[in-house]
């Protein structure tokens, strides 16, 4: 007969096993995508975004799927809000390939030389700042290095001109949009629909008539976000294979996911999963 405890063991290594075929088949799945995307050389800004899109997904996957304690209505929000904008951004940019990719990257770039300029200005009261300095220096050195022929001056504005919402109205994700990404964001601006909630109980004085006060949840984690994070990240590998007509032979993330639990939904690959679907 097994031991109470030897039996909590084997479903711990069970469950470490499962995360680290998980990461495994996350990491698979981009390598070979970036293998097989037909990446034009002579221009390879809009590819290299593409790119890093979906290294960011998978990233964000893998993080998540490597902190189960984040696995609360508290943290895992921070990640899947951010999961959906990138499948947003992806399908987004599909709509106008090279013009938009290349909104996209000289938009990251004025970001970044925004930053470089708060540091510079510091620098010039506290120029013995050896930190600062070097700062100065690696943050000027990688801008010059991102520089492409395209490259005129940084746009600080909005990326794409237009709100979230907006893309994803031009991208035919306005489900995605209205019942999961604005779902999260009480969460992500800490609102009070999500505070109320969350970080704030009664008072137990019968006395004070039930005023609120300050409370830190201690929430277990619910294995359902790694299942929401697998689904974004599917719908982002999906998004870039379709685009340039790929046929990965690593499983796809929500089949893989499915194949290894019980009792979610189990998607073909011509359907796909139900965007839909609220939190
Ligand atoms: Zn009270």
């Amino acid at each position: 007969m097994t031991e109470p405890s030897e039996h909590g063991d084997n479903a711990r290594d069970e469950f470490q096993a499962f995360l680290a075929d998980y990461v495994d088949n996350a990491m698979a799945g981009l390598n070979e995508r970036w293998e097989l995307a037909p990446i034009d050389l002579y221009d390879a800004a809009p590819y290299e975004v593409l790119g890093g899109l979906i290294a960011r997904q998978a990233t964000l996957a893998i993080e998540l799927a490597r902190a189960p304690q984040a696995w609360t209505p508290n943290s895992a929000p921070l990640f899947l809000r951010a999961m959906i904008e990138v499948v947003i951004t992806i399908r987004w940019i599909q709509g106008d390939f090279e013009a938009r990719a290349k909104k996209y990257y000289l938009y990251g770039l004025g970001q970044h030389k925004l930053q470089m300029e708060h540091y510079k200005a510091r620098l010039v009261d506290q120029p013995d700042n050896e930190e600062l300095k070097q700062m100065v220096e690696n943050g000027s050195r990688w801008l010059e290095a991102q520089r492409r022929e395209f490259f005129t001056d940084v746009d600080v504005g909005a990326w794409a001109g237009k709100s979230v919402r907006e893309m994803a109205r031009e991208c035919d994700s306005e489900d995605l949009y209205k019942f999961a990404y604005a779902g999260f964001s009480s969460c992500v601006h800490s609102t009070w629909d999500h505070l109320g909630m969350h970080n704030s109980n009664y008072c137990t004085n019968p006395l004070h008539k039930r005023h609120r006060v300050p409370m830190v949840p201690d929430d277990p984690p619910e294995f359902d976000y790694l299942y929401r994070a697998t689904k974004y990240l599917h719908l982002a590998y999906k998004s870039f294979d379709q685009f340039f007509g790929l046929a990965p032979t690593t499983t796809m993330p929500l089949r893989w996911f499915s194949s290894r639990t019980a009792n979610q939904e189990d998607p073909t690959e011509d359907s796909g999963p139900d965007e839909s679907d609220p939190m």
